[in-house]
């Protein structure tokens, strides 16, 4: 009983301290609704990109090799990510052939390319 009316209390002041922030960010940046939007808009689209190519169910497995390997393009081991080969905003599948691992500033550098032109416009890009 206690322990729920804890639990209750401690998720109201969650969400206020939650609505407080959005509000001092609202405050903050006059965009921000707009940026908000235009974000959830962009998820909305990729979600439905991806839908659209192909999901293919990636097991924990698959999952835990691709996030403990070194990044495929430069071979740091530091902020791994799931890189998609074929970008989907290209028609790339969601699965387990079109991942590599790659570390988050080649991820953020190689963005939604296709590796020939990231390698293009970036000559000293070596793929391992
Ligand atoms: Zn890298």
């Amino acid at each position: 009983m206690v322990s729920q009316l804890l639990k209750d209390l401690e998720d109201v002041l969650c969400t206020s301290i939650k609505n407080a922030e959005i509000k001092k960010n609202r405050l903050a940046d006059p965009d921000y609704c707009k940026k908000a939007v235009a974000l959830r808009e962009y998820a909305n689209v990729r979600r439905l990109k991806k839908l659209s190519n192909g999901v293919f169910i990636i097991s924990a497995k698959e999952l835990k090799k691709l996030y403990s390997s070194p990044c495929i393009y430069c071979g740091s081991k530091n902020s791994i990510q799931a890189d998609h080969v074929i970008p989907i905003s290209k028609g790339g599948v969601h699965s387990v052939g079109n991942l590599v691992p790659a570390c988050r500033k080649c991820n953020q550098s190689k963005s939604n390319k296709l590796l020939s032109q990231w390698k293009r416009d970036n000559k000293n890009v070596f793929i391992r």
